[in-house]
């Protein structure tokens, strides 16, 4: 395995990838949103509980790589008990890290999900680790329509 390749699938990805967190549809769901993702064939359900502008709990179900299903069970962690403008400018700080690199971005602040930092070095995966935070805001706008990376 190259050493990009390594820095991809740190440890703490492939745990979350084996056993993610919050898989699972809360009780009192209102808001859920689908995504796909057809290049990779990741597939995923995103549940929230959103109590005025706070959500209070969120969930996922869906199939997918290693990636895809640690990206949404990072997120899920990382995202409950926030407002949608915290979210939002979290979705930012993770897109920017995603798309442009780590270098744009506060590491620090992104808490776990900065392990994921070595996915753009490879275009393909981008779209398996965004598809998660696409989703979540398709929820949160209550979007009807399923969300495509296409
Ligand atoms: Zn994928």
């Amino acid at each position: 395995m190259s050493e990009g390749l390594r820095d991809l699938y740190q440890e703490v990805v492939l745990d979350h990838g084996r056993k993610p967190r919050n898989f699972r549809k809360p009780e009192g769901a209102n808001r859920r949103a689908e995504g796909v993702n057809p290049l990779c064939g990741d597939q995923i359900t995103v549940y929230l509980t959103l109590v005025g502008d706070r959500i209070e709990d969120i969930g996922f179900e869906g199939v997918g790589c290693a990636i895809s299903k640690a990206s949404a069970s990072m997120m899920t962690g990382a995202v409950k008990n926030r407002t949608r403008a915290e979210v939002e400018a979290l979705f930012e700080q993770v897109h920017a890290m995603l798309t442009e690199g780590p270098d744009k971005v506060d590491l620090g602040k992104l808490g776990k999900i900065s392990a994921l930092s070595g996915v753009w070095e490879f275009p393909a995966r981008v779209k398996c680790a965004s598809l998660a935070w696409h989703t979540l805001r398709s929820a949160l706008d209550g979007a009807s329509t399923p969300v495509s990376t296409e």
